[in-house]
């Protein structure tokens, strides 16, 4: 599949350090998961590597603060339009290794460069504050000013856009960036590392450590344990998020962790159906069903339970599975074989006490699993629990607005959670007693560059995106002027 590409030298293999591409002692290789074949053998680097990368950044610090933030802007720009000028490769490399159907890898690469885009601007916008003194013979002023060298751990699931929403706020505050992405796409993050390049990145601004799944370990605790390492930004797991954190206390690191969700999705008796279900359909089925904000558990109350099933149900069984790259193709495969097999654990427990299986349910092939839709599901059950990652919506049965809401909540997850009302009350009290740190109201799609992205409880700390965006990369620093 890459064969096609319009500019084949977007295919790097090799590792960015300090502006130059790194072979490496070793390789790993990158697979389809389309068809399981290889797609590229790409540089495995270790421990060493990344403290070259991290000294890298280091020295290329005092001269990127120094820039104006204009000047930054102007380079982040330059790369946010490099970006959609190479739209259709970056898809196309993005199909290639992660599987996601090629249209929704394009809109991924609009999504990842708006944060570019979008950070660019603000940074021009970090604005310091002088507070009213409470002594005629002193001023108080507040700067802010970059955090220093930040590191990035990124996930496969959007690998574009999961570090354009880390970097990119960096960068526009004057900090370099050390990032180590997944895996599975590595040849995603090299892409737009060799666009960053041309937009004329500085070297040492912006590094890229690629490993495999055991290096990546042995990478992330170098990035942990750095002292010269002021901030470390995690999207993942809930459970790599936590070892992540333990691992940087020592230092004190500052972290921002955007990890796992359990998604709810109610839709009430006085909600507008057709459009729940096409709510529904676009949160839950996006992605093959793998991103942190998709539906995990829909509650639907008692009046139009059925019929929101028979619906979704006759939707999520019109969806074409298949390799990304075919016309059509809607659903593609789990990134990995373990994937499927936790799709087809929840799906066999929830059979097992007692849900029933109205579409789907079925593997095809090595990684692809049919849109399943599950109804009478009980709170006993795993997909009631644990996120699964996959494209099944078991859909449970509630009564009272009180019971959606205690049902909703009872999780340790809190990233998005969704509704469905046209209920001006219930709209505020329902939008207020979710705990989740996102919350979609009659719609199933929320993410955009100009709102906070971000959980609570155990799904994370901070927010990406939007003005906050920015505070995580900054250091507030109050000056206290006497003498006057
Ligand atoms: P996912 O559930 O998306 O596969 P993971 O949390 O396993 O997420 O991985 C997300 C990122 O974290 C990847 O870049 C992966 O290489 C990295 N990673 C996984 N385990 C560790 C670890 N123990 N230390 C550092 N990085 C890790």
């Amino acid at each position: 599949p890459l064969a096609a590409l319009n500019d084949p030298s977007l295919l790097k293999t090799d590792a960015l350090i300090n502006g130059e591409w790194v072979a490496g002692g070793s390789r790993f290789t990158v697979t389809d998961p389309a068809t399981g074949l290889p797609l590229a053998e790409v540089a495995n680097l270790g421990p060493e590597a990344a403290h070259h990368a991290i000294m890298a950044a280091h020295k290329a610090w005092p001269a990127w603060r120094a820039k104006t933030a204009k000047e930054r802007a102007a380079i982040l720009m330059k790369w946010f339009h490099l970006l959609h000028a190479h739209a259709d490769d970056l898809a196309r490399i993005m199909t290639a290794e992660q599987g996601k159907p090629l249209a929704e890898a394009k809109g991924e690469v609009g999504y990842g460069a708006s944060f570019l885009e979008w950070f660019a601007e603000e940074s021009k916008r970090v604005y310091g504050e002088t507070i009213p003194t409470t002594d005629n013979n002193k001023r108080y002023l507040v700067i802010k000013q970059p955090i220093g060298v930040c590191a990035a751990i990124t996930p496969w699931n959007f690998p574009i856009a999961m570090i354009t929403r880390k970097v990119a706020p960096a960068l526009a505050a004057g900090c370099p960036v050390v990032i180590k992405p997944a895996e599975a796409t590595p040849l995603s993050a090299l892409a737009v590392a060799e666009l960053a390049q041309r937009a004329g990145m500085p070297a040492g601004v912006l590094n890229i450590l690629t490993a495999d799944g055991a290096n990546s370990i042995e990478v992330g605790k170098v990035l942990c344990s750095s002292d010269v390492v002021r901030h470390l930004s995690f999207t993942g797991s809930t459970e790599v998020g936590r070892i992540l954190a333990a691992q940087c206390a020592p230092t004190v690191k500052k972290l921002s962790l955007e990890l796992g969700g359990n998604a709810p999705f109610i839709v009430f008796d006085d909600a507008d159906i057709d459009s729940a279900v096409e709510g529904a359909m676009v949160s839950k089925y996006r992605n093959a069903g793998q991103t942190c904000v998709c539906a995990n558990r829909f509650y639907v109350q008692d009046g139009v339970y059925d019929t929101f099933v028979e619906k979704l149900a006759a939707k999520a069984g019109a969806l074409k599975v298949g390799n990304g790259f075919e016309a059509g193709v809607t659903t593609g495969p789990l990134i990995e074989d373990e994937a499927v097999a936790k799709v087809e654990a929840h799906v066999a427990d929830a059979l097992a006490k007692g849900a029933t299986l109205v579409t789907g349910g079925q593997r095809l092939g090595d990684r692809f699993y049919t849109p399943t839709v599950l109804s009478h599901v009980t709170a006993d059950m795993l997909c009631a629990r644990e996120e699964t990652f996959g494209p099944v919506a078991p859909i449970f049965r509630f009564s009272t607005e009180a019971e959606a809401i205690e049902a909703a909540n009872a999780t340790e997850f809190g990233l998005a959670a969704y509704f469905y009302s046209r209920d001006i009350g219930r709209i505020f009290r329902v939008g207020e007693a979710l705990e989740s740190g996102m919350v979609g109201v009659n719609t199933g799609l929320i993410s955009t560059a100009e709102v906070p992205f971000g959980g609570v409880k155990q799904s994370g700390l901070g927010r990406e995106g939007s003005h906050h965006g920015m505070d995580d990369y900054i250091e507030v620093k109050y000056l206290c002027l006497g003498d006057i």
